[in-house]
């Protein structure tokens, strides 16, 4: 699971929804929450640890992380409006 979100502490701001490169991040309709609802795609770049205002996510790096998954570049590039 690369990121963890604190739902206690999350104010549903949407920075990290808005930020995240690869739209991993939801916020979600019901709680207005933010949710990682594509948690398995996160390349853990970062972002949303760096800017959420009040400090809910813990991004898990992939060196922490099992070896045997792989770079979904595409998706991430995608995220960032670039096509292949
Ligand atoms: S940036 Fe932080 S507080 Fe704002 S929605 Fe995301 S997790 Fe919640
Ligand atoms: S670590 Fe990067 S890709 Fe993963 S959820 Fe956060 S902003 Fe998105």
């Amino acid at each position: 699971m690369p990121i963890k979100i604190d739902k206690y502490a999350c104010t549903g701001c949407q920075v990290c929804a808005w930020i995240c490169p690869g739209n991993i991040i939801e916020i979600e309709a019901e709680t207005k929450k933010a949710v990682a609802a594509h948690n398995r795609d996160c390349p853990s770049c970062g972002l949303c640890q760096e800017r959420c205002p009040f400090g809910c996510i813990e991004v898990i790096r992939r060196s922490a992380r099992s070896g045997s998954e792989t770079f979904p570049m595409k998706n991430y590039l995608a995220g960032l409006g670039i096509k292949l």
